[in-house]
């Protein structure tokens, strides 16, 4: 289930290069090309579902392992501590529409993001 227009749906395929660092049966793992934090990571389902909440109504076993996914990531480059992001609608930041889950990690962060 793919979208020819979507980037991140071309990246699931290898049409799109990406440094991959993790992949599992439903998820694919690589790093963001504009980090916003010394590990920056990005976690996509290998299926075309526009945002998070579409995500776990469509394929609830594929969301969950986008978080174990995330969390397997941050354990293998040593960071216990990580932030997990689901941006959601252009009005919050969401400018591709595949959902993806962002895990940061390696620098102190603040809370509420800005
Ligand atoms: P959003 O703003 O939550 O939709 O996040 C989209 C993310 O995708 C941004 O952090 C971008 O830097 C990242 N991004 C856009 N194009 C690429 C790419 O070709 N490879 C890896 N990351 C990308």
């Amino acid at each position: 289930m793919s979208d020819a227009d979507c980037l991140f749906c071309k990246i699931v395929a290898q049409e799109v290069p990406a440094e991959v660092v993790h992949v599992t049966e439903r998820t694919v793992a690589f790093r963001d090309i504009n980090p916003q934090a010394p590990t920056h990571v990005l976690v996509v389902p290998r299926d075309h579902y526009e945002n998070a909440a579409a995500l776990a109504a469509g394929d609830p076993v594929a969301s969950a392992e986008l978080v174990t996914a995330a969390a397997a990531v941050a354990t293998a480059e040593g960071h216990a501590d990580y932030r997990l992001v689901f941006n959601t609608g252009a009005g919050v930041g969401q400018t591709v529409f595949h959902t993806h889950l962002h895990m940061l990690a390696g620098r102190p962060m603040t809370w509420p993001p800005g």
